[in-house]
């Protein structure tokens, strides 16, 4: 098995509605989420949790590849749209299509700020800010628990590098 199966297998172990192919919204009450999310993801998921900075393994990585929701596999972000922000989370400048986002606006603990959350699951994912690089100037702070990540397939590559050898 290479890196690319365990992946998936590991975050859909129990959770019934995770798929990277299904593109139907996922509606299920917080008890329902509760029985099957790993309960950090569940956390930051459903109860908007935020992990402490500087603590996600995708911090410091940047393998190329594709970024998914962990509760519902929902594709949101490209690898060549994360950028080193120095905030302590994961970010990024642009999601992967429209549609894989929410944006709502929260104005809770003293602070005017916009909420993103999945598109398909409705998963509290971060915030985003206007102090992003170009071309967006924008800045998706994700808590790294709630991405699942899959690296760019290895026959992609090798096609690739054979191409440039001949
Ligand atoms: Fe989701």
């Amino acid at each position: 098995m290479d890196a690319n199966e365990k992946n998936p297998a590991r975050t859909a172990a129990g959770n019934p509605v995770y798929s990277r192919s299904d593109t139907a919204k996922v509606n299920l009450s917080d008890n329902e989420w509760k029985k099957i999310l790993p309960e950090e993801v569940y956390y930051i998921a459903r109860m908007k949790g935020t992990e402490r900075p500087w603590t996600s393994k995708f911090e410091n990585f940047n393998e190329t590849g594709t970024y998914y929701c962990a509760a519902c596999g929902n594709a949101l972000f490209r690898s060549d749209t994360k950028f080193e922000s120095g905030c302590g989370w994961p970010s990024f400048y642009e999601p992967i299509s429209k549609s894989s986002i929410i944006y709502t606006p929260d104005n809770t603990q003293g602070m005017v700020r916009t909420e993103v959350q999945c598109g398909k699951c409705k998963a509290h994912l971060g915030h985003v800010f206007e102090d992003g690089p170009p071309p967006t100037g924008l800045r998706y702070c994700i808590n790294g628990v709630i991405l699942d990540f899959e690296k760019a397939k290895e026959t992609e590559k090798k096609y690739d590098q054979k191409k440039q050898q001949e």
